[in-house]
């Protein structure tokens, strides 16, 4: 055989048909997922030593920064007197010598080894007459050759080192030179992107000659996982289109028209805009599927109602999925309030309509009420239902579910949601979807992640609203604690948010309880303050939310259970506690809790004096932006992408050296080139080896290639 490797070709060779790879490096490179010669091929250099730019110890001057290849001569390490661990290491190089100190890094007495060859980047200071640096970044290079050196994501605990992989990989890549790598994409293409060929692109990324060379090389391979993606979110979307049938609604009825009426206020731009692109999505036979994106207190619950209204119209129904109970009942309260006093259409009451019926299912509806609620669905005499994924457990059945709002989605698994679908209709027909997201997605990750759904965005905030204040302050300045006060005095309402420990409920609720406690007795004592967080029964959860709803409560002392959702107009003070633990897209849905209602709003971020530069960073997003899309793109900046999703969404875990963030170009390429080398009747055909390599990415995935790919 000739023709140049597959992928899958090369993820069908075991990393064991290397030399030196026996049962025991099989194994350790197991536990750092490396199976194949491809897993081994795209375990890719964490960073290089550029060792043209290296200096000699003879040659280097005190006070200069420098990066120096020498060899370990001796390690010593000891403590001192306050228990400070302190690593000593000599090494030399054949121009002279160097020592150095590593304060607190016990561990480097492990790593560095007598006789070991490694590379130091640092400040050179003279100590006793003796080069000294203190501190240094390291690598190891080991006894590798050749003027850039890659470094690899090494394992201590697998045992496996930088120089153990750069040899496999070596050895991988001079294994396939008779054959090549195949090149999936045409070449014209490449020239024009410029971009080298894939086995350039590997063997370059590897062993480069230049730094040049190793960014032509990451970029070709980028363009390649980037592509991967969109390819199979290009042919999900294609495949959907054909082969699934939804209900075509009529889009003008007495009740959308009373529904509008009704509204006490007029509908923004963007609400009207994105409710025009659902209805020409639900007036079609295809099955919407539609992210609706748009920052806290947007709208979005107004153009959900609107959309499942448009069901009850046409005789079918309408599910609202949320995340958690707070959030179901929520949504609940506002729908059972947006939609009061409508009726529909029913011939067998005497005046030939009845009462919109709104229903919420949730765990904590038990017995013959739910009884009652799930006989309603089965039976169609529920027209809406709004729950948890109480939903789609087990013998709940629609009687005709036709259009299906899915909350904060990126909670949910893609699983989850076509369970849902199927549970809905009995004839096969697909309910149209309509996923509703408060975290603002970046662009490119609006495009790996929620790929293959139509996006639409209320970019406009209902007028009167006065902004937030958010305010940064120190742990026990008192004037937070003033602030409440003053507010409470003039009838409004605060939240206090507790500090997420770690990830357990148990620890989050002891600290939001004791916060509670602390306040009670102390900076709001007299004040009527109430318990939120998650390990509290349903009830008792929904008792509390309604006396904060009802103003039984001044203040609601809370971990992030109320993170999304909760809509209290009154509260106008939003204190966050140890704010530099939360992300920024989670303080600004907290901060979004309030500014609901006509009077100012605060939100206090409360912090220890000294925090990390990172915690710094988020906190002044917060202080000079409360615009969702733009503190969405910092935190893109901040954090990379691996925050933004869960990874079980496409996309992420498929992205090894891709970045969202730094490669937004190569996102937007790898759409487009998806959509143009998908043909018009969904399929690859006309790109055999590119084809094949999707089925195998796919097949990977344990995902159902035969259902994408056919032929
Ligand atoms: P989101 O879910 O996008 O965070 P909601 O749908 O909960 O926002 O709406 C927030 C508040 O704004 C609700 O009290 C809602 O009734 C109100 N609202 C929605 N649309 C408008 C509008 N066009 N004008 C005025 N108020 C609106
Ligand atoms: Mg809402």
């Amino acid at each position: 055989m000739t023709a140049p490797l597959s992928l899958r070709e090369l993820d069908a060779i075991g990393v064991d048909r290397l030399q030196g790879v026996g049962e025991e490096r099989r194994a350790s490179l197991g536990q750092v997922e490396i199976e194949s010669v491809f897993d081994l091929l795209t375990h890719y250099p964490r960073r290089y030593v550029d060792r043209s730019r290296e200096a000699k110890l003879g040659e280097v001057t005190p006070g200069q920064e420098v990066m120096v290849v020498a060899d370990v001569e001796s390690v010593k390490s000891r403590r001192t007197r306050n228990r400070r661990s302190i690593v000593e290491v000599s090494l030399s190089d054949d121009t002279g010598s160097l020592r150095l100190v590593f304060f607190n890094q016990a561990w480097r007495s492990k790593q560095l080894k007598q006789g070991l060859t490694v590379a130091l980047f640092g400040k050179v200071d003279l100590y006793r007459g003796q080069l000294q640096m203190t501190n240094p970044l390291v690598d190891l290079v080991g006894d590798r050759t050749g003027r850039i050196v890659a470094i690899y994501p090494q394992s201590e605990k697998a045992g496996l080192t930088t120089w153990d992989i750069g040899r496999w990989s070596t050895e991988a890549l001079r294994r396939c030179e008779r054959r090549g790598i195949v090149e999936p994409l045409p070449a014209e293409l490449l020239h024009d992107l410029q971009l080298p060929n894939r086995t350039t692109a590997f063997r370059a990324i590897h062993q480069p000659n230049s730094m040049s060379e190793v960014s032509e090389a990451r970029n070709r391979l980028v363009l390649d996982e980037l592509l991967r993606v969109q390819l199979v979110l290009r042919l999900r979307k294609m495949r959907r289109l054909e082969s699934a049938s939804g209900i075509a609604h009529r889009c003008d009825s007495e009740l959308l028209t009373s529904f509008h009426d009704r509204l006490p206020f007029e509908l923004t731009t963007a609400q009207q805009r994105t409710i025009s692109e659902v209805e020409v999505d639900l007036k079609t036979e295809q099955p919407m599927h539609r992210l609706l994106q748009g920052d806290v207190g947007a709208g979005k619950t107004l153009v959900a109602l609107h959309a499942l209204l448009l069901a009850v119209a046409d005789g079918h129904q309408g599910a609202l999925m949320a995340p958690t109970e707070v959030l179901a009942d929520q949504h609940y309260l506002s729908l059972v309030e947006l939609a009061e006093g409508l009726e529909v259409l029913d011939d067998s009451t005497l005046m030939g309509v009845r009462p919109l019926s709104i229903k919420v299912l949730t765990n904590r509806i038990t017995g013959t009420d739910r009884q009652r609620v799930v006989e309603g669905m089965g039976n169609g005499s529920v027209d809406l239902v709004v729950g948890t994924h109480a939903l789609i457990q087990e013998g709940i059945a629609f009687s005709s579910l036709s259009v299906v709002v899915v909350d904060e989605q990126h909670r949910f698994g893609v699983e989850q949601r076509s369970i849902l679908r199927e549970r809905g209709r009995p004839d096969g027909k697909w309910p149209h979807l309509l996923v509703m997201t408060a975290t603002p997605i970046p662009r490119t990750a609006a495009m790996t992640v929620y790929g293959d759904l139509d996006v639409s965005t209320l970019d406009e905030l209902p007028p009167g609203r006065t902004p937030i204040i958010t305010c940064w302050v120190e742990d026990g300045d008192d004037t937070v604690w003033q602030h409440v006060r003053s507010e409470i005095a003039q009838g409004r309402q605060a939240y206090v948010v507790c500090p997420l420990i770690e990830e357990s409920d148990k620890l989050d609720a002891d600290s939001a309880e004791s916060t509670k406690d602390r306040l009670s007795k102390g900076e709001l004592s007299g004040v009527k303050v109430g318990l939120l967080h998650g390990r509290l029964s349903g009830t008792d959860k929904q008792k509390t939310m309604d006396a904060f709803r009802e103003g039984r409560l001044d203040v609601l002392v809370a971990t992030t259970v109320i993170e999304v959702g909760v809509d209290v107009p009154n509260a106008t003070t939003m204190v966050i506690l140890s704010a530099d633990r939360f992300g920024i897209a989670q303080l600004h849905q907290l901060r979004g809790r309030v500014g609901r209602g006509a009077h100012q709003s605060t939100c206090f971020l409360v912090t220890a004096e000294e925090i990390s530069e990172d915690a710094e960073a988020r906190i002044r997003a917060l202080e000079e932006s409360t615009d969702g899309f733009a503190l969405a793109e910092r935190d893109l900046e901040l954090r990379g992408e691996g925050t933004i999703f869960d990874q079980r969404q496409s996309g992420s875990n498929d992205l090894k050296l891709a970045s969202l963030a730094r490669d937004r170009v190569w996102v937007e390429r790898a759409r487009d080139l998806a959509t143009m080398l998908v043909n018009e009747s969904g399929s690859l055909e006309q790109h055999e080896a590119l084809e094949d390599e999707v089925r195998w990415f796919v097949e990977r995935r344990d995902d159902d290639a035969e259902n994408l790919l056919r032929g």
